[in-house]
């Protein structure tokens, strides 16, 4: 049996060990936390990554998702500029992180095996395989193990790697009872955004301009988003300040180095980490998972499989890199005037499509 080595297990690392799984190898999940899981935080989950995950057999998301309620954009003081139930979009479906983490785990077979506590430091390959810290042998290794990704760093020592995007992100989840469809809010150098779990609770983010390592918790956001339109101060209320996450915000720089080496594959943030203003980056890596599976399923040569693995993904991500930071930039605009001109160009933009789609 062919044997593979995944490194990481965030969603981009579970995903392609089942994807892997699928496709008849034997596989390794070296991670350097001292357990999986995944962050107190909901995520979005769009149909073309639903439907990555069904390829897949993931089971169960219909249980544990629901799908986001058409909302749109708002102004700080509640204002609607552009109402999203007019124009027709499609909609993710919104789930918490741990829950869908462990769905794809549930997939996990008597071909995986999984190391917690291990950090990959080093790995060295040749024509048969690949070598992790001098101890660890495969025929493939998937790195997965994030922006950060050491793997990335050893292949590529040339890459700038990843640069701050001038804004930091808060999330977290309140109980609280309100009845409002969520959307987000833009103000000036910062936005608000928030939807409904499955279980009623509400799933929150937040974003702010300001220096990296700045720090800022429950307190912060409060002083930040407190006196914005209800049913924000509500929900920040109701959320439990210990469990406020706070991460700054950063990329990687475009062009994006290639998502193959001989025998070793870049997967999820480790090859396209993107800002989050798409809400893209997860499901691009269990996107990219998918592709694997499609392209090693057979039992054809492994280096032009991965070839057309990296043909497809590398175009792909790339655009939602760059499309996901052209986002973050408008959103984040400060000055007044600027702010409301583009407000503005929204409102129209919104109006123009709701009345295309009604003709
Ligand atoms: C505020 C915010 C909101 C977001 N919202 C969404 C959203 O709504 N939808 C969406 O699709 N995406 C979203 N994203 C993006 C998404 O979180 C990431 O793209 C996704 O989690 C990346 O998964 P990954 O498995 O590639 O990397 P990671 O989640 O970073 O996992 C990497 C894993 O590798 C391990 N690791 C690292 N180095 C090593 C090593 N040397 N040895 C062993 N293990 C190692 C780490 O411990 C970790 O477990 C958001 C991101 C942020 C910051």
């Amino acid at each position: 049996m062919s044997t593979a080595i995944v490194v990481g297990a965030g969603i981009g690392g579970v995903t392609a060990a089942v994807a892997l799984q699928r496709c008849g190898w034997q596989v390794t999940v070296l991670e350097q936390a001292p357990e999986l899981g995944e962050v107190g935080a909901g995520i979005s989950v769009w149909p073309s990554a639903v439907a990555a995950l069904e390829e897949l057999g993931v089971k169960g998301l219909e249980k544990s998702a629901v799908l986001s309620r058409p909302a749109g954009m708002r102004t700080a003081g509640g204002r609607w500029v552009v109402a999203a139930a007019d124009l027709g979009v499609e909609l993710p479906v919104m789930i918490h992180r741990a829950q869908l983490h462990g769905l794809v785990r549930d997939e996990f077979g008597p071909g995986i095996t999984v190391r917690t506590g291990y950090t990959v430091t080093k790995l060295a390959q040749d024509g048969v395989g690949v070598t992790i810290n001098d101890e660890l042998h495969a025929e493939l290794v998937v790195a997965a193990d994030g922006i950060r990704s050491v793997v990335r760093q050893a292949l590529h020592p040339q890459y700038a790697g990843p640069r701050y995007s001038g804004y930091t992100a808060y999330r977290g989840i309140a109980d609280v009872p309100i009845d409002d469809g969520g959307g987000e809010t833009w103000g000036r150098g910062r936005r608000f955004g928030f939807a409904r779990l499955i279980d009623g609770r509400i799933y929150w983010y937040a974003t702010a301009n300001q220096s990296v390592g700045q720090g800022g918790d429950h307190a912060t956001v409060s002083r930040n988003f407190g006196d914005w339109h209800d049913p924000i101060p509500a929900i920040l209320a109701g959320t439990p300040p210990e469990a406020v996450l706070q991460n700054d915000i950063h990329d990687l720089p475009v062009p994006l180095v290639p998502f193959v080496q001989g025998r070793v594959v870049l997967l999820g943030d480790a090859a396209h980490a993107m800002t989050p203003n798409l809400g893209r980056g997860a499901c691009s890596a269990i996107e990219d998972a998918a592709a694997l599976a499609r392209h090693l399923a057979g039992s054809g040569p492994l280096s032009p499989a991965l070839a057309a693995y990296d043909a497809e993904r590398r175009p792909a991500t790339t655009k939602l890199v760059k499309r996901s930071r052209a986002v973050g930039r408008v959103g984040q605009l400060e000055n007044r005037v600027v702010c409301a001109i583009r407000d503005g160009l929204f409102a129209q933009g919104g109006r123009l499509v709701s009345l295309r789609r009604r003709k």
